[in-house]
Parts: structure tokens; sequence; C-alpha cells
């Protein structure tokens, strides 16, 4: 947005000046190309994840030159810094952040809290983020983040006949998507459909006892299939083992893989691994903070806080198995 304004300003003083001199102009004299760089001068603003708060003192290396953030959690650059360039953020209580400049926009890092006062560790972080659910878990920290695609700000979740006809399965559906809602505060909107919509986000929501993943292991309740792009989530399905498993909040917890969380360490927790009566019936504000602080990241992120080389176009899928 910041770079579209800006070239249109430019655009509209490009123009004033050309109508402002006296001699005729050529028409077809081709637009000036914007910098591909962040100009000297520009601020660079560093807010925490938790709380969306200035985070003074935090110390940045932007292609290669050092500066410490004011109180306010500012930065003037004092030279221009050509998109590709590094940048380190490193602030006490925060996962290193490494990323590059890519784009204009790019002058704000959200820090990735190491610990809060509510709980959040980096063991839980590299649990629920960078641990993919898979039926094997690769080894704790390994997995790229994944996320929905950037930019999605509403998700279909499209019922197959036989939930649609089951009335307690129906309600989990709808107080699933209303507790998912309520998680991600407006960011991304949830709605269930009867049929698919012509485009956007779709998650299929369906029964198969037959599937060959709940086929092979009775012990496997549901997983979630996300169609990746980038390591971002283009679509995908859940499919329930049992019809018992669509009446319950396991509807909600199928969701949440679908905006990025993989399992909780927590055994309580909504996002654990294994469901059991004990398990919480909402999320928790851990859960909750860990869907928020990855929708700040773009997919292929990785274990603590680099996306560097995150892959941008490379499409694959994965399937998260629960318990
Ligand atoms: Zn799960």
């Amino acid at each position: 947005m910041r770079s579209w304004l800006a070239l249109g300003v430019f655009a509209v003083v490009s123009w004033l000046a050309a109508c402002g001199g006296s001699s005729p102009q050529t028409p077809s004299s081709p637009p000036p190309t914007p910098d591909a760089a962040l100009a000297t001068g520009t601020t660079l603003s560093v807010l925490s994840g938790e709380n969306g708060q200035s985070v003074g003192g935090a110390r940045l290396v932007v292609a290669g030159r050092t500066y410490d953030a004011d109180a306010s959690g500012h930065v003037t650059l004092a030279e221009r810094v050509p998109f590709g360039s590094f940048v380190d953020v490193v602030a006490p209580g925060f996962l290193d952040r490494q990323t590059l400049i890519r784009q204009a926009g790019d002058t704000r890092f959200v820090l990735w809290p190491r610990t809060t006062t509510s709980g959040l560790s980096e063991r839980y972080t590299t649990e629920i983020v960078y641990t993919a659910g898979t039926a094997t878990p690769t080894p704790p920290g390994s997995s790229p983040l994944r996320r929905l695609r950037t930019g999605t700000t509403q998700v279909f979740v499209v019922l197959s006949e036989e939930i649609r006809q089951d009335s307690r399965a129906h309600l989990a559906h709808e107080e699933g998507v209303a507790m998912l809602n309520a998680a991600l505060a407006g960011r991304v909107v949830y709605a269930l459909a009867a049929s698919r919509p012509a485009s956007g986000i779709v998650f299929e929501s369906r029964v198969d006892p037959a599937d060959p993943l709940c086929a092979e292991n009775d012990r496997i309740l549901a997983f979630t299939v996300l169609n990746l792009q980038g390591e971002e989530a283009t679509g995908g399905r859940v499919v329930f083992c049992e019809s018992d498993a669509t009446r319950r909040e396991i509807v909600a917890h199928e969701l949440a893989h679908t905006v990025g969380l993989q399992h909780s360490p927590d055994p309580r927790e909504l996002m654990a691994r294994f469901y059991t009566p004990a398990s919480r019936r909402d999320f928790g504000s851990l859960e909750v903070l860990s869907m928020s602080l990855l929708l700040e990241r773009h997919g292929g992120n990785r274990f603590p806080d680099n996306d560097r080389d995150v892959p941008a176009s490379a499409r694959g899928g994965v399937t998260i198995v629960c318990n």
C-alpha cells in the first residue's frame, strides 16, 4: 500500500512538472521506475509481537550498518538500503530476527517473544509452529513455519452432505468456526459453506473412515491436509476418521491447523496431539498468541526467526495427524 501511495504521489508530481513547462512534451515517454531501495532517512520501527508496543533499545544491523533503536523503537537509515539487503534485529526477550528488505513497505519489524509472563517459551514456539504434526513428527524445530496464504482475509469451510445432515456435527463446526474467529480477532474470517465457492481459500470437511490413513491406524481421530504453495496453504481438507470426532471441539483443533498451528506441547491444550476428555474446550492464550505471531511471518520462516530463504512458489502438501 505504501509503495503504491508513493508511486501515485510521484506520478502526480511528474504530471504537474510536465504540464508546467512551456514547451510541448512527448506523451509517450515512459514513466520513471521507482528506486529499488529504502531511501536515506527512512524510519524503521521495532515492535513486540505480543502487544504491539515499541521495543526501545533494539539493535539492528541493516545492510551491514549497526543502529540502536531509540526509546520509541525507531531508527533512521543513514544510507540508502537496496532491496535484498540483510536485516538482523536483536532485543532482550525476543527471538533474534533475520530477514531481508524486500520492498518499500518493509520498515516495520515485529519481534517474536522468547518468553512471556503468560507462559510462552522457546520450547512452546518450537513445538506449536516449527514441528510438523505429521504421522512421524519431524525433529523439534526443524519444520518451516506453514500458514494460510499471506493476504488471506476469508476462508470457507465446505461441509460434506453427511456433516450437514448431522445436527451435532454441524453445531460443532459452527462452534469451531466461532472459536477460531474469536481467536483470530478479525485478521481472517472463517465461514461455513454448503457448496464450494467459485474462488477463495477453501477447506473441505468430511468423514471418511475408509481413507487409507484412517484405515491403517485406528488411533487417528482426524487429519488435516494443507495444499501448499511456498509453504503457504491455498486450501485443503479436514478428514474425520469417525463420525463422533466431528461432534466435538476436535473440529476447532483441525481448523486451527489450517491457520498454521501444529501441536501444543501442553497435553491439556486444545492443540495437543492427543485428544482426551480432559483436553481444553477452547483455545488458550498461548495458542491465540501463537496464531497472531505466525500470521506476521512468511510461510517458510525458520526457527528461531529467519525468513531469508523462504521458497517463493514450490508446490507441495502436508498432512497433520491428530490422535
Ligand atoms: Zn492435530
